[in-house]
């Protein structure tokens, strides 16, 4: 071990290996990997390590398949097998829901490039006879699942890195680390003190613990995962080549060919944790007692799905440990609020995902980008609330228990909730609110009103609250929509250089005082950071509104382009809180709130300034997302409930209605309005989502303007339309395939009824030439082929007279 590295990797499973490989691939050599024990000595060595390039987060589906790909290239450059095989897989449908489901899948596997399709049930048993047939609809064929080594895989990652310049250093645990002035770390461990410009943290069943050692509580936590490998069975044993791989869907299990037996894998609805804060130091390579019992009844199912499993051996039982994170996904990239720390832990995929956290790792440490959307795995995706022990273990137990369980686009889960309510949220029950949440907090998605026992019933379909929907969306067309805004993040930017260091980092123009702008964030590549507004209430402060759920990561990118001057940044979204009025009576509303002039000539469309709303002094901005005339009306957050009583009081006579998100997407998709992680999102430039326009090219330097303008040079490759979609009882929901023809000429980013103009509608990606010059075209929704056309402006008040009004 050297006494200096430019990266240290702590960890040396699956995960590791690949950072430090990914490392000198980029070029840097001056890196070790420091290992506690032996390579794998975590939750590598006992995985099933099956693979598969199917997820639901199509920009993760895309790195999983750069993660397949990669082995044969490492198994040829390290000249360690990986004993890859990759005899595709089939996931099952037994119910017709899942059917339904597995051909919408099928249709959006198409859109990434992924060459899945769909297999009768004949198909399947005549490929893999152990299944037993019974109640099988048919299945999807993903050609890329499959099993490698884990052994071999990790020191062929391993091997490959070291022959690159990469130290591997083992039987060597790091006990401590101190953050230095300068910004390196210094390590101590077994056999000595090491520094480096980097460290990272791929500790996986201990990522907890190394954690803990700079003050971080990351939110993952081990959970006991079971499965078992039989004796040949003969059907196999008569097989000249090797099985696909099975999943039953609604039997919780998996299977892969084992040599000429199989290995079962379970999923079980009464998952167990195990050391939720990390196994201890010295726990070796050693297996957790098998708990038949509690599997049992997944078991069951499993034997009933494959019965010649019941006449073969048991080989092998094995009950291992790895991590899990609430939402499934791994924790990747810098810690916010550490320099030079990064995450690369909370992995439970490694097979699938450890090739791709390697390369999105090693291209934010070298260039300071991941070259990928990879918003679906960043650490800044969780807050501090998602480390509490209740919290992690309800939502990892869910995760899991639910792995292979249908997600509703409708259904709202219930671990970890109710955590963070608005005050107004007891008023809002009342009124008949039915809530989802964002990040911890609930957020009503719509109003039963004077219906307690209604049920939203999850479907794939429209769902049974469609007609309160529609009731929510005539209200806020005819009189006004109330929404609670308790889901938007808020930050305050005050202090000399304020306006000076905004001007940098937003590409459009900054307001004028009492003005707010839509102002897009750009990577230095011209990659979207954010659809933000600005408003200016001060010469030298200003509010910046975005989603909720981005608090960490928005102020990650803040403080990493935070100039040394007196500019300081506020993160007012639990602090202030409020409510979105739209409506053709918004105005009438508001007026009998304050004494304040808001006629549209004192108070015009994006102007914003402090006024007293009821018993309130809020901060009120002219702006909406339903095409209506709007206010966003922001007080104290104590205060929030006042202003519910205020606004239901003045409102309710006027015709005014609580809504809920779901109306407010239906309204907004009548406009064509896009939002963050649908439509924006770090995948698209500017250019492509339509908000070039908001970009100041004229006002000097900001982030990513070199590249904004080569864009605006070249022109966008695709571009974001609204699709009237020919559907009458189902919407689209994200990634379907736009077709014209047969050419895949773009994909869906969300879709809704548009309960006022009657029509399902669209946004979606199609290519440049299509959006200038419409062809017909198609979308799938749920696997059926629906005639789509682009619209040429919003089917709702095109000309923006509403908003202005
Ligand atoms: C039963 C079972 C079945 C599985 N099946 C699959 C599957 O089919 N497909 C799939 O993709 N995944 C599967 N997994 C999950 C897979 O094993 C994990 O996703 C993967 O191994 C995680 O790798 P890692 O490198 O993040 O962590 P680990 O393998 O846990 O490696 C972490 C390493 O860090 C080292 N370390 C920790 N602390 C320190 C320290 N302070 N100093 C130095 N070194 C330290 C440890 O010794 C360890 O070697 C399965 C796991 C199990 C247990």
């Amino acid at each position: 071990m050297k006494s200096h590295y430019r990266v240290v990797v702590i960890g040396g499973g699956i995960v590791g290996t690949s950072i430090l490989y990914h490392l000198t691939r980029r070029g840097w050599s001056e890196v070790a990997l420091i290992e506690r024990a032996e390579l794998t000595a975590g939750s590598t060595w006992h995985a099933a390590a099956g693979f598969h390039a199917l997820n639901d987060d199509p920009n993760i589906a895309a790195l999983q398949s750069y993660t397949i790909n990669l082995y044969k290239e490492i198994e040829k450059e390290s000249g360690q097998s990986v004993g890859m095989h990759m005899p595709g897989g089939y996931s099952l449908a037994t119910t017709q829901a899942r059917w339904e489901w597995l051909k919408a899948e099928c249709a959006i596997y198409q859109t990434l490039g992924i060459g899945a399709r769909l297999a009768t049930a004949e198909e399947i048993v005549a490929d893999c006879p152990i299944v037993d047939p019974t109640g099988l609809l048919g299945g999807l064929f993903d050609p890329h699942e499959g099993a490698v080594d884990p052994h071999g895989t990790t020191h062929a990652f391993a091997l490959a890195a070291r022959k690159r310049g990469a130290d591997v250093i083992l039987r060597n645990r790091v006990t401590a680390l101190h953050a230095l002035s300068n910004g390196q770390w210094r390590l101590e461990t077994e056999q000595g003190t090491v520094t480096a410009e980097h460290v990272v943290n791929a500790a996986g069943l201990w990522a907890r613990r190394v954690g803990r050692m700079v003050g971080l509580d990351l939110p993952l936590t081990p959970m006991q995962h079971h499965y078992l490998i039989t004796e040949d069975l003969p059907s196999l044993v008569a097989r000249p080549d090797e099985m696909p791989c099975v999943t039953d869907l609604e039997g919780f299990t998996y299977l892969q060919q084992e040599r000429k037996g199989v290995l079962l894998g379970v999923y079980e609805r009464n998952p167990k944790h195990w050391q939720t804060e990390g196994a201890e130091w010295d726990f070796g390579m050693d297996l957790l007692p098998e708990d038949i019992e509690r599997i049992s009844p997944e078991l069951a199912i499993g034997f009933e799905r494959f019965p010649s499993l019941l006449e073969a051996g048991i080989r092998k039982w094995v009950n291992g440990a790895f991590t899990f994170t609430p939402d499934g996904n791994p924790l990747v990239g810098p810690i916010p609020g550490l320099r030079n720390h990064w995450a690369a832990c909370g992995c439970m995929s490694g097979f699938s995902q450890g090739g791709a956290i390697g390369l999105v790792l090693a291209n934010w440490i070298v260039d300071g980008d991941p070259g990928a959307d990879i918003f679906g795995m960043d650490v800044a995706r969780y807050g501090a609330f998602a480390s509490n022990d209740r919290y992690l273990r309800e939502t990892t137990a869910q995760f899991y228990a639910r792995r292979f369980v249908i997600a509703y686009p409708n259904e709202e889960l219930p671990a970890g909730r109710p955590l963070k309510m608005t005050p107004s949220y007891d008023a809002q029950r009342a009124a008949g609110a039915r809530f989802g949440v964002v990040w911890g907090m609930e957020s009503p998605q719509f109003y039963a009103p004077g219906e307690p026992e209604f049920a939203d019933e999850p479907s794939l379909r429209r769902s049974n609250a469609h007609r309160f929907i529609a009731a929510e969306v005539a209200a806020t067309r005819q009189a006004a929509g109330l929404l609670d805004t308790g889901v938007y993040g808020r930050y305050e930017v005050s202090g000399p250089g304020a306006e000076r260091w905004l001007d940098r980092l937003l590409a459009n123009r900054l307001p004028a005082l009492g003005r707010m702008r839509l102002a897009p964030m750009l990577a230095p590549n011209g990659k979207l950071m954010g659809d933000l507004t600005v408003t200016r209430l001060g010469p030298e402060r200003f509010w910046l509104v975005g989603s909720y759920y981005l608090q960490e990561w928005h102020l990650r990118w803040f403080h990493d382009h935070m100039p040394d001057t007196g500019v300081r940044i506020e993160n007012l979204s639990e602090s202030w809180l409020g409510f979105s009025l739209s409506g053709p009576r918004a105005r009438d509303i508001l007026a009998g709130l304050t004494r304040t002039d808001v006629s549209n000539a004192a108070l015009p469309f994006m102007g914003a300034c402090t006024m007293d709303v009821g018993l309130s002094r809020a901060v009120v901005a002219r702006v909406s997302l339903t095409g209506e005339l709007g206010y966003e009306i922001t007080v104290r957050a104590s205060e929030q409930r006042a202003l519910w009583e205020a606004l239901m009081a003045a409102g309710t006579p006027l015709g005014m209605r609580p809504i809920g998100m779901r109306a407010q997407d239906s309204l907004r998709l009548e406009k064509g309005y896009g939002v963050w992680s649908l439509e924006f999102a770090q995948s698209y430039t500017a250019a492509m989502a339509g908000l070039e326009r908001y970009i100041a090219f004229d006002k000097g330097e900001f982030i990513g303007r070199d590249a904004a303008l080569a864009e605006r040079a070249s022109g966008p490759k695709q571009r974001l339309v609204l699709l009237s979609v020919e559907s009458d009882d189902a919407d689209v929901t994200g990634f379907e395939p736009v077709l014209a023809g047969d050419r895949r000429v773009g994909f869906v980013t969300s879709g809704a009824y548009g309960h006022h103009v009657r029509q399902s509608l669209a946004l979606a990606y199609v290519d440049e030439e299509l959006a200038r010059e419409p062809e017909p075209l198609s979308v799938d929704v749920l696997g059926i082929s629906r005639e789509a056309r682009i619209l040429a402006e919003p089917p709702y008040d095109p000309r923006g007279l509403n908003v202005r009004a």
